[in-house]
């Protein structure tokens, strides 16, 4: 593969770079830490209006899935607001691929105007990495369907208009064939959202379904094909979609704090050999996340689905991840576990913020070990898990 990016992408990557310079400011960062929700509208809607965002959807438009790369691993690097943004996209991506023209024109095309968002309802109080077992059920009723369930974790499900609802049409087939995919507004009566509160501040939810009515046109794939539209929405969530660079702003936040903070050895932390080379192996573990993010990237561009580049993507990332925050936290001492707007806070708190939020990057969009149970399978051909 070629690394560089071409032209075109170059000219895509200084244009959104401009942008976030201007508009990504303290304000919209401390608002998203302070909500803990991580979805800016007035900054979505900025970015469609800039002509910055339709071509972010996955196989929609001139642009290609580099360019959605670029757009997010800038978005990551600058501290923005992004996860609302980016399942948004992810999910316009599913409804271009697997769409019907009636989804395109009530959900794709206000998706990327960056005004309306989606969420994804796919894990169950008791089903997250073995997600085709979940038990949400979808039972026919006339030309329509009536839903009944549970979801969990459903980030973003109080900011949403629409939820990527995977259900069980049918309980008497292997789980994997007998699930269906719904697209279903969040103002449909009988559901109900309450908030669920995590350590890294940013909020999630626990969502109830309660004889939901939606009509068979919500459908997204076939009856009963619901695992294979999970597969394009899991393809495009591992890798391309951000979540592989964490370690870019906070390399940034720890640099800055070492350049004042006292050693105790004398001098500034900047100097210290051991913060050095940390800082060194931090530098070479963020270029190859973004090689291998981009590596995801290039094989959508071509064609393909990302499956197990985006599995070894997030790995290495997310790993690498929690290993320096830790480095850096023990180094900056008692100061390193003082959060924003406290006092001596290290890297204004960032150090700590990124200790708490690492943690869950080798949990959501599929544990460590479920990726490397993908990798294990459909890179190395080993046997199946389950
Ligand atoms: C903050 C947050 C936000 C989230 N947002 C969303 C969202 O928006 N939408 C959504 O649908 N879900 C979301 N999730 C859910 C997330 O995808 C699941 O938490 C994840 O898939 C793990 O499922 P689980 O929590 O049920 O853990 P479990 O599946 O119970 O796993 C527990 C442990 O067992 C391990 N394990 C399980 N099965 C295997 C196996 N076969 N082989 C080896 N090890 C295994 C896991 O790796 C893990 O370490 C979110 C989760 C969090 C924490």
């Amino acid at each position: 593969m070629d690394f560089a990016l071409s032209d075109r992408a170059a000219v895509f990557r200084a244009d959104v770079k401009a942008f976030l310079a201007e508009q990504v400011t303290d304000e919209v960062i401390g608002a998203m830490h302070e909500s803990g929700t991580f979805n800016d509208r007035g900054l979505n809607g900025a970015l469609a209006d800039a002509g910055l965002l339709a071509g972010a959807v996955p196989g929609y438009g001139d642009r290609d899935p580099v360019e959605l790369y670029i757009l997010f691993n800038e978005l990551e690097k600058a501290g923005a607001p992004y996860d609302g943004l980016a399942v948004t996209m992810l999910v316009a991506g599913v409804v271009h691929s697997v769409g019907t023209d009636f989804h395109r024109t009530e959900v794709l095309e206000k998706l990327i105007t960056g005004r309306h968002n989606c969420c994804l309802g796919y894990s169950e109080p008791d089903h997250g990495s073995d997600v085709a077992a979940i038990t949400t059920r979808a039972v026919r009723d006339g030309d329509g369907w009536v839903i009944d369930g549970r979801k969990m974790w459903t980030t973003m499900a109080h900011e949403s208009d629409w939820v990527l609802l995977l259900t069980r049409t049918d309980p008497d087939v292997p789980k994997h064939q007998g699930l269906t995919m719904f697209l279903v507004h969040m103002d449909t009566p009988g559901i109900e959202v309450q908030p669920v509160a995590t350590m890294a501040t940013e909020r999630t939810n626990a969502t109830f379904f309660d004889a939901v009515r939606v009509g068979d046109q919500w459908r997204l794939g076939e009856v009963n094909g619901g695992w294979s539209v999970m597969g394009v929405a899991l393809a495009l969530e591992r890798g391309v979609m951000g979540g592989t660079n964490p370690a870019v702003p906070l390399l940034r936040h720890v640099r800055a704090w070492a350049e004042t903070a006292p050693s105790p050895d004398g001098g500034t932390m900047i100097d210290d050999p051991l913060l050095r080379e940390r800082l060194a192996r931090t530098a070479i573990a963020n270029q190859v996340g973004q090689l291998l993010t981009l590596r995801a990237a290039w094989v959508a561009a071509t064609g393909g689905l990302p499956g197990v580049e985006g599995s070894m993507a997030k790995i290495f990332a997310s790993e690498a991840y929690q290993q320096v925050v830790g480095w850096f936290q023990q180094m900056a001492g008692a100061e390193g576990l003082l959060g924003f707007g406290a006092d001596g806070a290290a890297g204004n708190g960032w150090i700590d913020y990124d200790a708490r939020h690492a943690p869950v990057t080798t949990i959501y969009g599929g544990t460590t070990e479920i990726n490397r149970n993908n990798i294990a399978e459909r890179h190395l051909g080993l046997p199946r898990t389950r």
